[in-house]
C-alpha cells in the first residue's frame, strides 16, 4: 500500500497548484513536490479514479485495525478528492451533498424552534432593556482581554493545556511550536504542522479577544487538539510505520472532521467544567488582568450560548444553498446565534472560503464526543484521556466513529 499512498500524496499536492487552502500541511519529501505547469484537473482526477481501483483490488490483512483503517482513510480521502476537483470544474452541489462528500457527514436540520428554550434561558439570565443580543454582547465585552495582556494570557493558557495533556498522553521531547498574532485573516487562530514535531500557531487579533479564547483556542490549536493530533500521526503513522500519506494534510477532506472534532472537544478532556472554572479563577483571569469573581457568571452564560452552535451550520446551509444572501446569513447568526454583528460577518467570509467545513467543529466536536464517552463510559477520566489518545494517533475517519469496531487504542498501546 505504500506505493499507492505515494501516489495519494503526490495527487494532494497536486492539487495545492489549484487550490491554495487545499495543501494545509506537508512535511514529506520535498521532491514529491510538483514544480512547473500545473497538472490539468481532469487529469488529476484520472489518476484519482485509477488509484481507487488500484486501492479497491487490494484487501489489506486481517487482523491489523490500523491497516484496514489505512486503507478506508485512502479511499475516503481520494473520493472527497475528487470531489472537490469537480466542483473546482463547476460543479454544484447542495450544502448537505458537499459536506458529505468532503467530510463524510452531513450536520442535521435546526430551526429557530430549536434554539428558543436556550434562548429564552438566556433572557432570564440576562435581564434588562433592548434585544437579547445586545445586552450579551455588552456583557461579553466585559470580558476583553486588553491588548497589552493578551499574550501573557495565551501564553500562561498554553503552559496549562500542555501540562494537563503531558499528564495523560507521551509526546516526544522535542515537540515544541511558535506563537504568532495576525490580522486581516476569516479565521480567529490557526495552527499550521511543520513536520519535526512543530507547530505554528496564529491568532488573529482582529477583533477584541475574549477571555474563554485563552483556553478554547490553546487547547484546540495546541494542546490536545490540533499539534498533539499531528505529532501522534508523525510519530505513530509516518516514523513508526513509515506510511507516508500522514505526512499530508488536504484541508477539504474528512480528516477534517476528525482534526476539529478533537480540538474542539480536547478543551473538555483537557479542562472539565469545574476544572476548567478553577483555572479561569486562578490563572486566566488574572493574567488577563480581569476580575475573577465574574469567571462564573462568564462561563454559566457561555455553556449556554455553546448550545447555539448549530446556527452557524444553518446560516451556511441557507447561505451557499442559495436560500439567503450574505446579509440574511450574518443576521441569522446574529439572531440565532448571538452573534455580534462584525463577528457575524467574520463568519460569513469564513463561510465564503471554507464552505461547508463550518459542520466540522460543531458535529465534529458531537461525533467525536460520542465516540470516546461510548468506549470510555462518561466517569473514568484516564479511560477517556486513553480512547481519546487512541484517535489522535489512528487514521479513524467519521463514518468509522460510530461503528462498532475494536477501539485502536487497545492495538496501540
Ligand atoms: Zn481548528
Amino acid at each position: 500500500m505504500n506505493t499507492l499512498a505515494q501516489d495519494y500524496v503526490r495527487l494532494v499536492l497536486a492539487m495545492g497548484q489549484h487550490d491554495a487552502d487545499y495543501v494545509d500541511a506537508y512535511y514529506g519529501p520535498p521532491e514529491w513536490k510538483p514544480t512547473g505547469e500545473k497538472r490539468p484537473l481532469r487529469d488529476i482526477d484520472g489518476d484519482a479514479k485509477a488509484l481507487l481501483m488500484r486501492l479497491a483490488a487490494i484487501s489489506p490483512a486481517a487482523g491489523d485495525e490500523l491497516v484496514t483503517l489505512r486503507h478506508r482513510y485512502l479511499t475516503q480521502q481520494l473520493s472527497a478528492l475528487r470531489t472537490r476537483i469537480a466542483m473546482l470544474s463547476g460543479t454544484r452541489l447542495t450544502f448537505d451533498q458537499e459536506s458529505k462528500a468532503l467530510y463524510d457527514a452531513v450536520a442535521p436540520t435546526r430551526t429557530r424552534q430549536d434554539f428558543e428554550r436556550v434562548l429564552s434561558e438566556l433572557e432570564r439570565k440576562l435581564p434588562g432593556r433592548g434585544p437579547l443580543v445586545d445586552r450579551y454582547n455588552a456583557f461579553r465585552d466585559r470580558y476583553t482581554i486588553p491588548k497589552d495582556k493578551v499574550d501573557a494570557a495565551f501564553r500562561a493558557a498554553i503552559e496549562g493545556c500542555r501540562a494537563k495533556t503531558l499528564a495523560h498522553v507521551k509526546l516526544p521531547a522535542d515537540e515544541s511550536f511558535t506563537l504568532e498574532y495576525v490580522t486581516g485573516k476569516s479565521w480567529s487562530g490557526y495552527n499550521w504542522y511543520q513536520g519535526n514535531y512543530r507547530s505554528l500557531i496564529q491568532v488573529n487579533t482582529d477583533l477584541p479577544i475574549l477571555v474563554d479564547r485563552a483556553v478554547d483556542l490553546a487547547c484546540h490549536e495546541g494542546y490536545p487538539g490540533h499539534h498533539v493530533y499531528n505529532v501522534l500521526l508523525e510519530q505513530h503513522l509516518v516514523r513508526e510505520r513509515g506510511w507516508p500519506e500522514y505526512s499530508v494534510y488536504a484541508l477539504f477532506s474528512p480528516q477534517s472532521l476528525i482534526a476539529e472534532g478533537t480540538a474542539n472537544y480536547g478543551v473538555d478532556v483537557a479542562f472539565p467544567a469545574d476544572e476548567r472554572l478553577r483555572f479561569e479563577r486562578e490563572v486566566i483571569f488574572p493574567a488577563a488582568g480581569l476580575d475573577p469573581a465574574g469567571a462564573e457568571a462568564y462561563y454559566e452564560v457561555k455553556a449556554l450560548v455553546d448550545r447555539l452552535s448549530y446556527a452557524g451550520n444553518e446560516a451556511a446551509r441557507q447561505y451557499l444553498d442559495g436560500k439567503i444572501d450574505a446579509k440574511g446569513a450574518a443576521d441569522l447568526l446574529v439572531s440565532w446565534g448571538l452573534y455580534s454583528r462584525p463577528r457575524a460577518e467574520q463568519r460569513v467570509r469564513f463561510t465564503d472560503q471554507y464552505r461547508s467545513y463550518v459542520i466540522n467543529y460543531n458535529l465534529g466536536q458531537d461525533l467525536v464526543a460520542a465516540y470516546v464517552e461510548r468506549l470510555a463510559g462518561p466517569v473514568d477520566h484516564t479511560r477517556r484521556w486513553q480512547v481519546f489518545t487512541g484517535l489522535l494517533s489512528s487514521p479513524r475517519l467519521p463514518s468509522g466513529l460510530s461503528a462498532p469496531q475494536p477501539a485502536v487504542h487497545d492495538a496501540l498501546r
